[in-house]
């Protein structure tokens, strides 16, 4: 398998390395996980409150 390593890091493009695939290093490796934390925080949940206040005050 000559084309072995074609896996690119998701977060800077770069080729991945054998040791933290599928990222370029371990900083990578470390920057997407504090992106997937962050966002998992930042959606806690859908819109429900908002939505439904919007519901409730439609009496026109
Ligand atoms: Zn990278």
């Amino acid at each position: 398998m000559p084309n072995k390593s074609l896996a690119k890091c998701p977060v800077c493009k770069k080729p991945a390395s054998a040791e933290s695939k599928p990222f370029c290093g371990q900083g990578c490796k470390d920057r997407d996980l504090l992106q997937w934390l962050g966002e998992g925080y930042r959606v806690p949940g859908p819109p429900a409150d908002y939505a439904d206040s919007l519901g409730l005050d439609e009496k026109d």
